[in-house]
């Protein structure tokens, strides 16, 4: 999932362009799409070696790790479809190693499953939550984006799925933690954790890059993203190297923070949501003014932030 283009492009319609300029710092360049402008140039794929067997990629695609073992790699996430060759030539090139044996989708969305086909065509593993496979099977809606995704081909899904709580596989030497986010920012979230190098790949539960997405077609919602961090939280150590979705490398006290502004702001949207109020109103509250420095403009967040709330309120009784 694009979630700084998508946003990016996103408020450009509902701003006229004056919040997506606003964004710049954040948001990594828009890839050639509806929602950007044919000015905006493509950003370069960027390479960070994290430790002697792990490697970080990151561009306008999402973040994707490699991890090298005597078998050849293990990578999280592919990025996107169109920057798929690209980048797993540029992995191929700095690793040394050739066969991609293991594939972790941390979530269903483009910037995570883009790799997904000629990886699964060449016979890996491909290791998702069962709701990941499942939405894969289906065109979905991408949030933000005037299209959808899917069916990935059959080749292209996962083949090793779970269901609930956690599992452990092992590249090379490590040992590698599999996890349930719960419903958070989709409803197949999963972290995978590298054990021995305490690298922690989130996925779409944290933001590196200013305002998440939550995906409420596919079971996102904001109580979610919060507990989903809780989790997290409890994962890490404090040194712990966490790799989000998008953006650059976060810390445990990074994820302490979001959970705390997530909480607060979910308080807020809950108040609202049983004074009857809707979404305009709700934004017109600016129920995140205090993060908005730090964040970016907030329109396009809370309306999915309080739309998310939508499905898990009964009608107050009293
Ligand atoms: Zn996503």
């Amino acid at each position: 999932m694009t979630h700084s283009v998508d946003r990016r492009g996103f408020l450009k319609r509902l701003a006229g362009g004056a919040a997506a300029a606003s964004l710049g710092a954040l948001a990594a360049p828009a890839r050639s799409s509806a929602a950007s402008s044919a000015s905006e140039p493509s950003s370069a794929i960027e390479s960070q070696r994290l430790t002697e067997t792990l490697w970080l990629y990151r561009g306008d695609g999402g973040n994707v790790l490699a991890a090298r073992d005597s078998e050849g790699l293990a990578l999280v996430d592919g990025g996107l479809p169109e920057r798929s060759a690209a980048l797993l030539a540029r992995i191929r090139a700095e690793t040394g190693a050739e066969r991609i044996h293991t594939l972790f989708d941390t979530h269903w969305h483009p910037c995570q499953t883009g790799s997904n086909e000629p990886i699964g065509n060449a016979g890996a593993t491909i290791i998702a939550h069962e709701n990941t496979r499942l939405w894969l099977c289906y065109a979905n809606p991408v949030p933000l984006e005037h299209r959808s995704y899917g069916p990935l081909p059959a080749q292209a899904r996962p083949n090793k799925t779970f269901f609930y709580g956690a599992e452990q596989v092992t590249v090379g030497d490590e040992p590698v933690e599999y996890g349930y986010l719960l419903q958070a920012h989709t409803d197949g979230d999963m972290y995978v954790h590298f054990k021995k190098s305490n690298v922690l790949a989130a996925g779409g539960v944290v933001s590196g890059a200013g305002w998440p997405i939550i995906d409420v077609h596919t079971g996102g919602w904001i109580v979610g993203m919060a507990n989903g961090l809780q989790t997290l939280i409890g994962v890490a150590d404090a040194g712990t190297r966490i790799i989000p979705a998008h953006g650059p490398v976060l810390t445990q006290a990074d994820l302490v923070e979001q959970h705390r502004m997530y909480s607060i702001i979910a308080f807020r949207l809950q108040r609202a949501i049983r004074k009857g109020l809707g979404p305009d109103e709700v934004v017109a509250l600016d129920p995140t003014a205090e993060f908005n420095a730090k964040w970016g403009d907030p329109k396009a967040f809370v309306k999915m932030a309080f739309e998310s709330l939508w499905g898990h309120f009964a009608p107050d009784a009293s």
